[in-house]
């Protein structure tokens, strides 16, 4: 185990997209930062590189958070390579539009199995691990409150992280951790991007009285905000940073 004092945070889901961005600016701040990917591995690998001619502390971890036992090793080759965790970023997530009378069962089991199961794998296992003082971002999606044709799947796997979100931030009593999500709105990453028309991408991009999608670094501040020290008085919320959409 390290000996340094150095703060570890986990970023589920960082090899691309919200959470790489997540991860870059949280080694900046200092954190010696664990890139969980699932299959992305080339991504995960040049994020680490990166991160380490930037002399800062990471490596990457292969784990599938659906499933409870890679969580678990998730969390043992982060204190095995860099010290036990302070900081946990729920950010791996999946997207699809289906109607609901259109949903398969894979479909559904594969989007409750990594929104839903993977953020409760995780907590459950820092619960028993996180350091005292530490700090738990969830991530859920402005979506929830659009209520647009093709989300109700997506949205419930979300609500459900609300509710945990909520409710784990008092089972924590007395460990000085907090535990918040943040519900981005549309951001130009390739779960958004994925299967749209440049036209829809424009009606997206316009909905906000800010004008415009979110990008990777808009939400990354808001993460860091909440881990650092002064968002420690912020526990149980749901922080929409969606430009004014919702
Ligand atoms: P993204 O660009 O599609 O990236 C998703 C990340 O999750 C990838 O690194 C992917 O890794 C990882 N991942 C997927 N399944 C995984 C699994 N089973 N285990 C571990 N990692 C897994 O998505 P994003 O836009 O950055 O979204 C990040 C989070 O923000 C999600 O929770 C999403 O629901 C939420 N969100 C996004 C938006 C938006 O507009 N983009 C809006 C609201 C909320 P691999 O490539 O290795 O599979």
């Amino acid at each position: 185990m390290s000996t340094t004092t150095q703060k570890v945070a986990i970023v589920t889901g960082a090899s691309r997209g919200i959470g790489a961005e997540v991860a870059k600016r949280l080694a900046a701040e200092g954190f010696a930062v664990v890139i969980n990917f699932a299959s992305s591995a080339n991504e995960a690998d040049a994020l680490v590189a990166q991160l380490r001619q930037g002399g800062s502390q990471a490596i990457a971890v292969k784990a599938d958070v659906a499933n409870a036992e890679d969580v678990r090793r998730l969390f043992d080759e982060a204190e095995q390579h860099l010290g036990k965790v302070d900081v946990l970023v729920n950010n791996a997530g999946i997207l699809k539009t289906v109607p609901l009378a259109e949903t398969s069962d894979e479909l559904f089991e594969q989007t409750f199995g990594i929104n839903t199961r993977g953020t409760f794998n995780t907590l459950r296992e820092a619960g028993a691990r996180l350091n005292d003082g530490g700090r738990i971002v969830n991530f859920s999606s402005t979506t929830l409150a659009l209520n647009l044709p093709g989300y109700a799947v997506y949205n419930a796997t979300k609500a459900a992280v609300e509710a945990f979100t909520h409710v784990f931030a008092k089972e924590l009593r007395g460990r000085n951790i907090t535990v918040n999500a943040v519900a981005p709105g549309p951001i130009a990453t390739d779960l958004f991007l994925h299967g749209k028309s440049e036209e829809q991408i424009q009606q997206f991009a316009k909905m906000p009285p800010l004008q415009r999608l979110g990008q990777p670094e808009d939400i990354a501040g808001v993460v860091v905000f909440l881990v650092g020290r002064d968002g420690g008085w912020v526990n149980g919320q749901i922080l929409r940073a969606n430009g004014g959409l919702a």
